[in-house]
């Protein structure tokens, strides 16, 4: 009955969350300055478990004591919320807010043993790290250096077969008919057309499998303490950006046992950037989690959802499995919509209206499902912290949250090359199947599997092309070359 009420009012805030997330690249992808280390009385971070389910009434948030009520047109309803929630007139649309930062609450030495995590190399140097050494922040890596020709090089030598796709054009399906008709490309973005590859769900009802986008940035500590306090482990899809910024905050999140994914270097559009990009950002994303953590990740994000055949079969030869969010409809895709309360297209109370359906659709579907949310801002920690976590805790019935590898099934240990059971759990390149069998159901070959979704299109090789230099000889140069380091946070509007 709740849910019955709730869908007339929250479909058309879905609808607008979907449609607002062709505009993501409006707001700044970069991290917000934080403005303290120091913690402050009234933080978004409860250290205590959420208070027990109370009831709600439709119409109204429920409200503590510490929280003021929310404004009138609040039309949502929250199985419980953290008792220190940011109350929801703080939390402020269209504004890059800037408020207390947790410190971190570990500083790791070098050679530290992640002791979770069998076979794990030790935890690097941080010293070691040089930002220099790395991409300039927030675009495109030159596909010129020594490292990325020599993994143009891998990818070429892989066998995988690039699909001839051209790129699109920023814009999303209105600025791109020709490619938003072609179904044969499966373009998530124009129909959400899915591939078996792809993970987009978790295969047990009721389990979430547990994702944040875009950090680590200054608020993931919020994040952090109060899924400690909660004994949750989520996924983090990094930011090769934000992990060379905040290396040791990377740290933190993979000694507390959540599992790191690649999220690209700059977060593009993936099917707007050419082939040689693509292996660019992926390759410099995977490198940086693997400078600091000592561990490779074999899950990424595509940013936006934004991936297609050319971007599943680059992916694949990079060793890299697309984690979608859950769709299961047009109007019903598993997005809150929390990254654009700060770009301002959307409140937050449209972002719990958005989360309530979700609810009802999770309860609803046979299988588990994912979520997109984000840690990048203010305002994204302080919805999960404050409001969707203590709700999702509280739900009847019960969600079990984990990260996605968890919710697949599979052993941390799996998430990450070095630690990866290559006999029970081959790479997604085929590294360990048996030679000339490793393109078969690729993304691109003509064994691949039809599309889960709605437009019914099947894989069709297009053609392939060579990619960028083949040229086995390359030598890798590691950290000879210099690039412009932007040390600054700068605000794209
Ligand atoms: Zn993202």
């Amino acid at each position: 009955m709740k849910f019955a009420l709730l869908s007339a009012i929250a479909l058309p805030a879905l609808v607008s969350a979907n449609h607002n997330a062709a505009r993501h690249d409006n707001v700044a992808r970069q991290a917000p300055p934080p403005t303290s280390s120091a913690p402050l009385p009234g933080s978004s971070v409860g250290s205590a478990p959420p208070p027990a389910a109370t009831g709600s009434a439709v119409g109204s948030a429920p409200v503590t004591g510490s929280v003021p009520p929310a404004v009138s047109s609040v039309s949502f309803s929250l199985a419980s919320i953290n008792p220190t929630a940011v109350s929801l007139s703080d939390i402020v649309a269209g504004t890059l807010t800037t408020q207390a930062t947790l410190p971190l609450t570990t500083t790791y030495a070098a050679g530290a043993n992640p002791s979770y995590l069998p076979n794990a190399p030790p935890l690097p140097n941080l010293a070691t790290v040089i930002p220099t050494n790395y991409p300039k922040l927030d675009v495109l890596p030159p596909t010129d250096s020594p490292e990325v020709l020599q993994w143009i090089a891998e990818v070429n030598a892989s066998g995988i077969t690039i699909p001839d796709i051209p790129v699109t054009v920023l814009g999303g399906c209105p600025a791109n008919p020709a490619a938003a008709a072609d179904t044969t490309r499966c373009w998530w973005s124009c129909g959400g057309c899915v591939r078996d590859s792809d993970i987009t769900t978790c295969p047990d009802k009721l389990t979430w499998g547990l994702t944040y986008d875009d950090g680590p940035a200054p608020y993931t500590p919020d994040l952090l303490q109060y899924l400690n306090a909660n004994d949750l482990t989520t996924t983090f899809f990094v930011v090769g950006s934000r992990a060379i910024s905040y290396p040791a905050l990377l740290q933190e999140e993979y000694m507390a046992q959540h599992q790191i994914a690649v999220h690209t270097w700059s977060h593009p559009y993936m099917t707007t950037v050419s082939t040689e990009g693509l292996i660019a950002e992926l390759g410099w994303s995977k490198k940086i989690i693997k400078d600091v953590t000592g561990v490779t990740p074999i899950y990424f994000r595509p940013p936006y959802g934004d991936i297609d055949d050319r971007v599943r079969a680059i992916a694949k030869a990079m060793d890299l499995i697309p984690v979608m969010w859950t769709r299961i409809s047009p109007l019903a895709t598993f997005d809150t919509g929390d990254y654009n309360v700060a770009g301002g297209t959307i409140t937050v109370t449209q972002v719990l209206q958005n989360w309530e359906e979700i609810i009802g659709n999770a309860t609803q579907i046979d299988t588990g499902f994912i979520v997109l949310e984000h840690d990048l801002f203010a305002q994204t920690v302080d919805i999960a912290t404050g409001y969707i976590l203590p709700a999702a805790l509280a739900n009847k019935p019960s969600f079990n949250i984990k990260p996605v590898i968890s919710c697949l099934n599979k052993p941390l240990s799996d998430a990450y090359l070095e630690t990866n059971d290559n006999s029970s759990n081959p790479l997604p390149s085929g590294t360990n199947a048996a030679p000339g069998t490793f393109t078969s159901g690729a993304p691109g070959s003509s064994e691949a599997t039809g599309s889960a979704s709605n437009n019914g299109s099947s894989t069709k090789n297009n053609g392939a092309i060579a990619v960028g230099i083949n040229n086995s000889s390359i030598i890798l140069a590691v950290g000879t070359a210099i690039f412009g380091f932007v040390a600054g946070i700068s605000i794209i509007l």
